[in-house]
């Protein structure tokens, strides 16, 4: 197992989880505090939003107005009204402002006073909404944080002369945040939140622990693969996502290895075609050579008959050669597909009567029983005439070929499966089963039987490749000194006969 690699992986998405369980934390905290904040904030403006107005409509009548007949503040009445309304709660802040925002009065003897004017745009939204939003303000003890405050405008004949504006501080009771982070409820919920991420942060790891360890076992796996070690798959107790990736590569290994077993097959192959070409070759060659040169050296001492037993050898063997050549031909021709079956509807039992003439002579020279089975009515078959001619002749070569004298052989057609079967069986030599594992391939045939004599070891392979062209197999059924049955099917025709 990779265990540096996998317990990398393991720690840094666990550090990611943790980073983002805290994130997760950090922000329900920061939200919570500001809606808290928010609300409260809001609350207490709804809560004290008349009192600027109680002030304009109760406090400020008649000898009691805020601004004296000349037009100067009316400084002792908004000290009176102001000490009532602070010794009531002491967080308020009354201003005295002008319609430009300009603080023409305060009573506020334990603060200083920073700004000399405020903005008036949030206290006219506030009359106008009858402080029905919350709306913050500017506190002039504390320009750097907006309050929520009350207002209402002061109105003499109908025109507005100045604004009541009261803002409620806190800074006794500290900011409402810090109210809110001693609250009980609070601390409840910080402590519920912590609990349920933690249970998420462990039940997260260890279900991030299982999927690392199956990623491990693949990373292990597709590892040795690339080391070489093609018989490595991934083996996966548990099913899932992983599971199906892990069968994928197991099924790709298995492609690969079919493919590389396939390409050293026909590597093998392709070694031994060279061998035994240029071995089958060379013997004719060696032949011919051989002969010629005697006939050339001893040409004055050979009598007429060694002269023409010689020529007829060397003629023999110039035959051979021409055979072997011409069918590597036709099978390399076949195999790169350069030949197509010219495919025709005909009655094969025509064709293998026509053929069985030929052999009928080559039979009874060798006193071998030659026999052919045709049931009445066959339907057409389509095929390449031609080609199939080939198939009937290699495989009847080889039947008369490989049956010792008083043998049989026979050609039997039967309609099967919307086809036509060929048989051609022979009581001859017979094919061992390993022997008939490779008879299929070019060059195979070695010439250890003392009946093979003349072939080329391409018979065979020729017939294959022709089926295949015809989408059809060759069969073969044999027992070892009791005789070989070679069978293939012709597709019928959909033309009616
Ligand atoms: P060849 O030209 O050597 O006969 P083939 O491809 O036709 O080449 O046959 C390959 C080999 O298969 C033969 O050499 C022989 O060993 C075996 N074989 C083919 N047909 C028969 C048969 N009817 N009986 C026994 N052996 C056969």
């Amino acid at each position: 197992m990779n265990k540096k690699l996998l317990n990398g992986l393991y720690l840094q998405i666990a550090g990611a989880l943790l980073l983002l369980m805290l994130a997760i934390g950090f922000a329900y905290v920061v939200i919570t505090a500001h809606s808290a904040e928010m609300y409260f904030q809001e609350k207490c403006q709804r809560m004290n939003a008349p009192i600027a107005q109680h002030i304009v409509d109760n406090v400020f009548v008649e000898d009691a107005a805020p601004f004296k007949a000349d037009g100067t503040v009316n400084e002792a009445t908004i000290k009176e009204m102001a000490s009532h309304i602070m010794a009531i709660n002491p967080t308020l802040e009354v201003y005295l402002l002008s319609t430009e925002g300009t603080i023409l009065s305060h009573v506020l003897p334990d603060k200083r006073v920073i700004l000399n004017m405020v903005n008036l745009a949030p206290i006219q939204a506030f009359v106008k909404q009858k402080g029905q939003t919350c709306i913050f303000g500017q506190d002039p003890t504390d320009p750097h944080r907006d309050k929520v405050f009350s207002a209402a405008a002061f109105r003499e004949h109908g025109e507005v002369t100045a604004y009541m504006y009261v803002v409620f501080a806190d800074e006794k009771y500290g900011s409402w945040a810090q109210m809110l982070f001693g609250s009980y409820m609070f601390r409840i919920g910080v402590r519920t939140m912590a609990i349920a991420l933690l249970a998420a942060f462990v039940l997260t790891l260890i279900l991030i622990w299982f999927i690392t360890k199956n990623l491990g076992i693949i990373i292990e796996t597709v590892k040795q693969f690339e080391q070489g070690d093609l018989t490595a798959r991934i083996d996966l107790q548990s099913k899932g996502e992983l599971s199906v990736l892990a069968d994928n590569f197991n099924h790709m290994a298995d492609t690969i290895l079919a493919s590389i077993e396939a390409m050293k097959m026909t590597e093998k192959l392709r070694r031994e075609l060279i061998a035994n070409v240029s071995h089958d070759l060379r013997t004719p060659l060696a032949v011919i050579h051989g002969y010629m040169e005697t006939l050339i050296m001893k040409d004055g001492t050979l009598s007429l008959e060694e002269r023409k037993n010689y020529i007829e050898i060397v003629l023999k063997s110039t035959e051979k050669l021409k055979k072997l050549v011409s069918e590597l031909f036709d099978l390399s021709r076949l195999e790169a597909k350069q030949i197509q079956p010219q495919k025709e509807a005909f009655f094969v039992h025509e064709l293998i009567q026509d053929t069985y003439q030929k052999y009928a002579i080559l039979a009874k020279e060798k006193r071998i029983s030659f026999k052919t089975h045709i049931p009445q009515q066959l339907p057409l078959v389509l095929a390449d005439i031609s080609m199939i001619e080939r198939v009937l002749q290699n495989l009847l070569d080889n039947a008369i070929k490989f049956t010792p004298e008083g043998g049989e052989v026979a050609i039997q057609l039967q309609e099967k499966n919307g086809a036509v079967e060929v048989q051609i069986s022979d009581t001859g030599v017979g094919i061992s089963t390993e022997e008939a594992e490779y008879i299929f391939d070019r060059y195979r045939s070695q010439s250890t039987t003392p009946y093979n004599n003349g072939g080329t070891g391409l018979g065979l392979a020729i017939v294959k490749k022709i089926l295949e062209l015809h989408d059809a197999t060759i069969q073969l059924q044999s027992q070892v000194k009791k005789g070989s049955t070679f069978s293939f099917e012709l597709p019928v025709t959909k033309i009616a006969s």
